[in-house]
């Protein structure tokens, strides 16, 4: 007898916005024995990882390796760059804005939140009035998420850039790429970004447990002129070692190593503007299943316009219970996972069963994308959630066209 239900056994599909999908030859590439980690291959390894990272943030600027999750890295870029009592400005569209802006106030940092709610982008008036206001420049950097994982929101970088230039305000633009890089389009240098952070578990397609910081000279200044920098977030000694362990402070971690060398060997094979390509591709077939399917009952996009969606991530509202309902069923029936609503409504309040997020991040492509969208139209309709018909056709369409 079965103890799970029949169309259970198989493989599962982890269809959150991170961890993503593990490629098979990330990893095998982990599978290994402990290497020595004072001499032999993986000192090199680790060096060659340099550039290969450089390349997929478009940047000639340094970067710094953490043994850390995204919050690390968060933490890292502040250390590096701001003093207690500096002021630093965050835009905000969705919870990792925020989060950003609550590691800075940990830090003594005077944090003013430009709140922009759940579904909306960056207001580029409102950034420009509150530099302005700034006239004496206390505000020395500008924390800004490109994609914010919680609303599926995607900001406009450049145009940041622009609007700091315009306004001739000299604060760090510090931008969170944790959720985007390898993924949604981005230029570190072009678009005139200081300081970035990432993690391994995204765009990246490694376990989650390390985390990046790219920097800039002007960021780079900034450091020198602290009075003190965290021994442990240092960038500097981890971006210019003159000793393997100094990538590390301490032990490296050796595996993730090993996984992070295939990974980027798999983009840079494919080509980063292949991979963009790519989740452009997938995340309008995602758009068009759910676009028809809610044009009847209660399915709905949480960012109605196509320019400010990532690529990456989806968020949808569905209403409570539906939410819920539906990560359950496919899950137990199916074994699709897909991402609950983050910080949508408050844990505890019956609303947040209303919400959930498809993550479409890394190493995904159409098959999976339409058995994603498959599992989904097997819960509406187990669920009887209405929904018009057609979500599926929509999607083979757009993947049809390429
Ligand atoms: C995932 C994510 C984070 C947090 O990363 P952790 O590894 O969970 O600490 C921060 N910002 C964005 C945009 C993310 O997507």
């Amino acid at each position: 007898m079965p103890s799970l239900p029949l169309a259970r056994h198989g493989r599962e599909y982890l269809a959150i916005p991170g961890p993503s999908v593990m490629p098979d030859a990330v990893l095998q590439a982990m599978h290994r024995a402990a290497p020595n980690i004072y001499a032999g291959a993986l000192i090199d390894l680790a060096a060659s990882l340099v550039p290969d990272l450089k390349r997929v943030a478009r940047t000639d600027g340094h970067v710094a390796m953490y043994i850390g999750n995204g919050h690390a890295a968060w933490e890292a870029a502040l250390a590096n760059t701001l003093a207690p009592g500096d002021a630093v400005l965050v835009p905000a569209t969705g919870r990792f804005g925020h989060g950003w802006a609550d590691m800075a106030d940990g830090l003594g940092i005077d944090t003013h939140i430009l709140d922009f709610g759940k579904r909306a982008p960056w207001d580029m008036d409102q950034i420009a009035d509150a530099l302005r206001a700034d006239a004496d420049h206390r505000i020395k950097a500008v924390l800004a998420v490109h994609v914010d994982t919680s609303t599926s929101v995607r900001n406009d970088v450049a145009a940041l850039r622009t609007l700091l230039d315009a306004v001739g305000h000299p604060a760090l633009l510090m931008v969170d790429c944790i959720a985007s890089l390898g993924c949604d389009p981005f230029e570190m240098d072009a678009w005139g970004v200081d300081v970035m952070v990432a993690g391994c578990q995204k765009g990246l397609m490694v376990p989650p447990g390390m985390c990046f910081v790219f920097f800039n000279d002007k960021a780079q200044a900034a450091r020198a002129a602290l009075p003190r920098v965290s021994r442990y977030w240092d960038w500097e000694p981890r971006a210019n070692p003159e000793e393997f362990f100094m990538y590390w402070n301490g032990t490296a971690p050796t595996h993730h190593l090993y996984g992070l060398r295939a990974a980027l060997d798999m983009i840079h094979a494919e080509g980063l503007e292949n991979v963009w390509a790519r989740h452009a591709l997938l995340a309008r077939a995602i758009w068009a299943a759910c676009d028809t399917w809610a044009g009847q009952g209660p399915l709905e996009l949480n960012v109605s316009d196509t320019a400010h969606r990532s690529t990456a991530v989806t968020a949808l509202r569905i209403g409570a219970p539906h939410g819920t309902a539906l990560r359950d069923w496919v899950e137990h029936n199916l074994g699709l996972t897909l991402g609950i609503g983050l910080g949508m409504a408050p844990p505890g309040d019956p609303a947040w069963h209303g919400f959930f997020r498809l993550g479409h991040m890394g190493h995904v492509n159409g098959h999976m994308i339409m058995g994603l969208l498959g599992g989904i139209q097997a819960g509406l309709t187990a669920l009887d959630i209405p929904h018009a018909p057609g979500g599926l056709d929509a999607a083979a369409g757009v993947i049809a066209k390429g």
